[in-house]
This record gives C-alpha cells, sequence and structure tokens, in this order.
C-alpha cells in the first residue's frame, strides 16, 4: 500500500451477531471479524467485546487512513445522536448511544442509523439498486424491517423512525404485534410468522413432510424447512407459502402505491428462497396494484446478503466522516 487510502470501521450490531469491518471507499472489506452479540449478558459486556474487535481490527489495518466509524443498530435509532429507542433485540440498549465512548476511545466520527434503512444505503451504493433513484429494501427474516432512498437519498423521518416497513397493518383483526400494534406485515409475512402458522397447522394433526423433517419435535420448525418443502411440492407448505406471498404482496402494493419506486430490493433470510414465492407474489401484486403500476412490477432479491447494512454503514460513514465530529 503505496498511498495512504481512506478507510472506515464499520459495525453491525444485531441481536444474534456483531460483526465489524474495515472498508475501503469501493465497497471492499479489506479486515472483518464477528462474534456473538450476547445481548442478555448485558450491554456492557457487548460493548467491551465489540471495542476490542475494533482495536484489533484498526490494528491490522496497516497504512490506510481512518475517516469514520459506520454503525448499524438493530433498532430505530436518533439520526444524530445514535440513541438507541426501545430496540427489541437489543434488551438494555434503550436510551443508550454508542457514539461518546467510541469516538473518545478511536478519536474517530462516529455515525450511526437503523440496519435496514442502512442495508438500503448498501445496495444502493454497492449492490443491485446502484442507479436507482428511488428503491425500497425489506429485509424479512426474524421480523421484517425497511429502509426507503427517495431522489438518491435515505428517507430517516424526524426521529429515525421511518422506513418500519414490517410495521404497516395489513388487517385491523390480525395478530398483536410486538410493537403494540395489530396485524402488522410482520406478523403475516415474516420468517417467525411462516414458522408459527405451520407449527399451528400441524399442531392441529395436518400431515406434511415438514414434520418428518424436525422428526416430530415442532418446536424446531422454521421458514427454510416451510420454503423448502413447498419447493417439492408438499401440500401444506405450499398453502402456507401462498398465503405468506399474498401477505407480502399485499404490503408491497400498499408501498407501491405511496413511493411509485422503480424497484424493491428484497433480503433477510426469507428471500433466499425467493424462487419457491416468487409467481405467487406476483400474482398476489397484480391483483391489488393500480393498473398503471401492472407493468412496471420490479422486486428483485438483494446481492449483497448479509453484508449489505454493513456496506451501508460504510457510506455513511465515507459520506458524513469528513464533516468532522
Ligand atoms: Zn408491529
Amino acid at each position: 500500500m503505496a498511498s495512504m487510502e481512506d478507510l472506515c470501521i464499520s459495525i453491525d450490531i444485531g441481536g444474534t451477531k456483531m460483526r465489524v469491518a474495515v472498508i475501503d471507499r469501493s465497497g471492499t472489506l479489506l479486515q472483518r471479524d464477528e462474534e456473538p452479540t450476547l445481548a442478555h449478558q448485558g450491554r456492557e459486556q457487548t460493548v467491551e467485546r465489540l471495542t476490542r474487535i475494533i482495536a484489533k481490527l484498526i490494528s491490522l489495518t496497516g497504512n490506510g487512513k481512518l475517516v469514520a466509524i459506520g454503525a448499524s443498530l438493530a433498532g430505530p435509532v436518533d439520526p444524530d445522536a445514535g440513541t438507541m429507542n426501545s430496540p427489541p433485540n437489543l434488551p438494555g440498549w434503550d436510551g443508550f448511544s454508542l457514539k461518546p465512548l467510541l469516538e473518545q476511545t478511536f478519536n474517530l466520527p462516529m455515525w450511526a442509523a437503523n440496519d435496514a434503512t442502512l442495508g438500503a444505503i448498501g445496495e444502493h451504493s454497492y449492490g443491485i439498486g446502484q442507479g436507482v433513484t428511488n428503491m425500497l429494501y425489506l429485509t424479512v427474516s426474524t421480523g421484517i424491517g425497511g429502509g426507503i432512498i427517495v431522489d438518491n437519498s435515505p428517507m430517516l423521518g424526524v426521529r429515525g423512525f421511518a422506513g418500519e416497513l414490517g410495521h404497516m397493518s395489513i388487517d385491523r383483526n390480525g395478530p398483536i404485534c410486538t410493537c403494540g400494534n395489530v396485524g402488522c406485515l410482520e406478523t403475516f409475512a415474516s420468517g417467525t410468522a411462516v414458522a408459527k402458522f405451520a407449527r399451528e397447522r400441524l399442531e392441529g394433526g395436518q400431515d406434511s413432510l415438514i414434520r418428518k423433517v424436525v422428526d416430530g419435535d415442532l418446536a424446531m420448525v422454521n421458514s427454510k424447512m416451510v420454503m423448502d418443502a413447498a419447493g417439492q411440492g408438499d401440500p401444506l407448505a405450499v398453502e402456507l407459502v401462498e398465503q405468506f406471498a399474498s401477505n407480502l404482496g399485499l404490503g408491497l402494493v400498499n408501498l407501491m402505491h405511496i413511493f411509485d419506486p422503480q424497484m424493491i430490493i428484497l433480503g433477510g433470510g426469507v428471500s433466499q428462497s425467493y424462487q419457491v414465492y416468487s409467481a405467487a407474489l406476483d400474482v398476489a401484486i397484480r391483483r391489488h396494484v393500480m393498473a398503471h403500476l401492472r407493468e412496471r412490477i420490479n422486486v428483485v432479491v438483494s446481492t449483497l446478503g448479509d453484508d449489505a447494512s454493513l456496506l451501508g454503514a460504510a457510506h455513511l460513514a465515507f459520506q458524513r466522516g469528513g464533516r468532522g465530529v
């Protein structure tokens, strides 16, 4: 490395894993490490381990010039202070900001945002959304997160709450959601919801391949098993996947009517089974969408996968880093 190349520290803290990477302006991950978050052991323990990983990666970085830290956090984040607001998967982080500690420890400015917003920024900057001016990103896994890009800019809202696309209600009589609302898209079309509906039907005695896959232990049922069984033509799984696609489609139609995006990008674990439900999703969208938009449906799968938020955090760090703290 002859010249001093601009680099950033990018961190992604989720309920299960925390990842740290050193990333350059082209989006190349030069160093990376990850550890389980172990949120139940308490925030201080997690932050201490995080700080140690960052220090280790910086020591491996060599000649580059670090310009900022970008952080992707699982929950609503205040865009200026970096303060989290009741993140469901990070107990103990409500009202907490990593910013003062990390800025002081590493003498770098730090910027933070919600993980799904940064997933959208990642895809827009380095992934399948490059060159797309208006796009939505939905991460469908345990829950459903969302990020919105309007006229090439992320839409954060006044308090960083914009883009909670999974908490759009599609049924006033639907299940109670963890957010306090009822019938949220997340309660119908997340991986957790698909697994729950499958479990209920299996507990009711319905015959299915899924029962054999888990050897009768219904607590083990997950959405991937349902998707895989549907791919093999299992009638219960096919029915559940059609129901899932119908609900996700209704949610996407609402979003198309509000945002008129060029592209909707699906990320998260459930997007990996896209080929199983893409036809049913297309049928559902066509059934509900305004006629003019019917030939302009553009739903695609994320190309960055698990790294979308990490790369979005890097983009945020490079974009805001130079402006000082
Ligand atoms: Zn909700």
